[in-house]
């Protein structure tokens, strides 16, 4: 009994169908059950191969023939055609098909496009043994496969009839499964990409369709027209696109056929702000935008960024970062800038030699190179000389070489300041011991010396030529008596006895002696206390020692008159005296050195080179600091800071 058979099977990435019987046709419920059964074997056989072998057994045993021939083809044949050409063929047998497209098309009359995907011949050589097989190509046209078996016995008229009733009622089986098949397929694929956690959106010239995660990104209400303008999409830095209100995402692209990926700013409808990434690209029709919120690891980007610039600009040491290549300078921390007193626009895009290098430096020394530590001078941008120690990492880049040069600046003149205290307090102590020793030998002599010269002189014609040359070695010798006093002081410095006292009263009644006697001569003395009456535990002549020195040093620098300013404050737990002078201040170079003892400028006048350096004892020995600066051209100011007697200090 011949039989027409239609399957869709499921398997094969494909929806369901079919193999239904017609009442018409299979009034007998044996044949119904056995068509049943064919279709759930076809429906669930799981490879293709053994789908065709139920098919071909079911028409075998449906048809009750010897011989079979099972016709696959595809969807893209219209269903008119199908019925027709069927129909016509199923008029007579159908012959022998050398399995090719060409040959299925002529037996059936077959008119539509030729589509794809042979079967393979193994297939067709497992049908071989039940059913005459056809080889034509299977599309998947929509994701749907067709097979109708065919059979080659002459049918009767009955069977004729019957195969067409079946036919007709399979056809519009067929065409209700490809429509609630295309129905499916929508909604599959809306909800496969209502499924994607990316936004994505499909525009048209006019018109935007957002799947539900973009709806729910930019928190746009479903019926809301998606136009780009809504959220204000901007740069990163902030500068707006400023779109027409009807603007659609992806319309640049519709209208250019240029895609591309973005990184934007936008404003949710409710008001969050966004950092999108995505692409776009052009889509048969209109474009295709897909994007992701990446506002976290956008805003941790720019966090990391600012995080290690503000780290970079907030370490203690001095830090330069150059271009490994160009030597360039890129950047600087804050530390570095302090420390040159340059700004960083000064700096950066310098190539060297540098602003900050001292104009007479040895320029063969050679540039810093990745591991090495290089001395130099550097010159302040006020001129004064700064030694550092230059030390020098690469940063790899990509490639594995140095891409950038960090240079670790070390300040070398508070090193050099200390190495030189140690250096002065040796020689002070050694002084110091020898002080005592050497001005009692110095002094017997000096003595006799001084005590002869006098009496000679009172015995000596009064305007005569050997009173004047007495007169000389009687000045000379109390120059020596005054050299030996300081030696002396200086010996007997920590011997003195202390007490506490306020500091401002030993400053005052040291500027009142200056001023009484001639020692402010051609010189105006300020005094400004604003240190509470901080107290000090201190031998108040070593102190006024110090500011006897100090005012003199100033006036002596000041042959033609200036100004000496006194001025004391308090600063925590310390007391501080700046003593300054608008003189012709003090070179760099004998800055360095004033405090050794025996340094003067002045050894013509009788500068003994002990002021300072007996000044700078005195203030160590009190648990203080005796410091200088200077600016050439502009004085000098002595800074002198003792710390505050504990019973002031609370
Ligand atoms: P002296 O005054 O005997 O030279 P000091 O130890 O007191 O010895 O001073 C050492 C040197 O420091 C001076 O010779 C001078 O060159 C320099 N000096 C000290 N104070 C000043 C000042 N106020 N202005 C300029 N130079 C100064």
């Amino acid at each position: 009994m011949p039989i027409v058979v239609t399957a869709i099977p499921s398997k094969f990435g494909i929806d369901t169908h079919i193999l239904r019987p017609s009442s018409t046709i299979l009034p007998d419920p044996a044949h119904q059950r056995e068509l049943i059964d064919a279709a759930i074997a076809v429906n669930e056989a799981p490879t293709l191969d053994e789908a065709f072998q139920a098919l071909a057994r079911a028409g075998l045993s449906l048809l009750d023939c010897d011989r079979l021939t099972v016709v696959a083809w595809n969807n893209g044949l219209s269903l008119g055609t199908i019925q027709a050409d069927t129909g016509e063929s199923l008029g007579e047998p159908v012959p022998a098909m050398d399995g090719s497209a060409d040959a299925i098309r002529n037996e059936l009359a077959y008119s539509g496009p030729p589509q794809i995907n042979g079967f393979s011949t193994s297939l067709a050589g497992s049908l071989q043994p039940f059913a005459h097989v056809v080889r034509v190509p299977l599309a998947t046209v929509h994701g749907i496969a067709t097979f109708h078996a065919l059979w080659r016995e002459p049918l009767t008229d009955d069977a004729a009839t019957a195969a067409g009733e079946l036919l007709r009622t399979l056809t519009r089986l067929t065409s209700i499964a490809e429509r609630s098949l295309r129905e499916s397929e929508q909604l599959k694929l809306d909800s496969v990409l209502d499924g994607v956690a990316d936004g994505i959106v499909f525009s048209t010239a006019t018109t935007a369709t957002p799947n539900a995660a973009a709806r729910a990104l930019l928190a746009v209400p479903e019926g809301l027209e998606f136009k780009t303008a809504l959220f204000n999409p901007r740069e990163l830095d902030g500068t707006s696109f400023e779109l027409p209100p009807d603007h659609v995402p992806g319309a640049q692209t519709i209208a250019t056929g240029e895609g591309g990926r973005f990184r934007i700013r936008v404003t949710a409808l409710d008001g969050r702000e966004l950092v999108l990434d995505g692409s776009i690209s052009r889509a048969p029709g209109g474009a295709v935008i897909v994007f992701r919120d990446v506002t976290t690891e956008h805003r941790r980007e720019v966090l990391n960024e600012h995080y290690l610039y503000a780290l970079f600009n907030s370490m203690p040491i001095p830090l330069t970062v150059r271009d490994a290549s160009t030597n360039e300078i890129i950047s600087a921390n804050q530390a570095f800038l302090d420390l040159i007193g340059y700004v960083l626009d000064e700096i950066v895009g310098a190539a060297p030699p540098f602003p900050f290098w001292d104009p007479n430096e040895d320029k063969t020394a050679g540039f810093e190179q990745p591991g090495t530590v290089v001395r130099r001078v550097y010159r302040r941008k006020d001129g004064r000389p700064l030694p550092v120690e230059v030390l020098s990492h690469g940063i790899p880049g990509d490639d594995g070489t140095s891409a950038l040069l960090l240079g670790v600046v070390t300040d070398m003149s508070e090193k050099r300041r200390l190495d030189q205290q140690l250096v002065q307090s040796g020689k002070l102590a050694a002084i110091g011991e020898l002080a005592a020793g050497v001005a009692h030998e110095i002094n017997n002599p000096l003595f006799a010396i001084l005590g002869l010269t006098e009496f000679l002189l009172k015995e000596i014609e009064p305007e005569s030529k050997a009173h004047q040359r007495l007169e000389l070695i009687q000045q000379t010798g109390l120059e020596i008596k005054e050299i030996v006093r300081a030696l002396l002081d200086f010996a007997r410095e920590n011997a003195e006895e202390r007490h506490v006292v306020a500091l401002d009263d030993v400053i005052r009644s040291t500027v009142d002696l200056v001023r009484r006697t001639n020692a402010h001569k051609g010189i105006e003395l300020i005094d400004s206390y604003n240190d509470g009456g901080a107290r000090v535990n201190a031998s108040p002549n070593q102190l006024k020692q110090i500011f006897l020195n100090l005012v003199a040093n100033a006036r002596q620098a000041m042959p033609n008159g200036g100004t000496v300013t006194i001025h004391v404050h308090r600063d925590g737990e310390q007391v501080i005296a700046v003593v300054s002078d608008d003189g012709p201040g003090i070179e760099p170079t004998a800055l360095e050195r004033i405090f050794e003892p025996f340094y003067t400028t002045k050894r013509l006048t009788g500068g003994t080179g002990l002021g300072l350096s007996v000044s700078l004892g005195i203030a160590e020995s009190h648990g203080g600091k005796l410091t200088a600066t200077s600016e050439p051209g502009r004085g000098a100011a002595f800074t002198l800071c003792l710390p505050i007697a504990q019973e002031t200090a609370e």
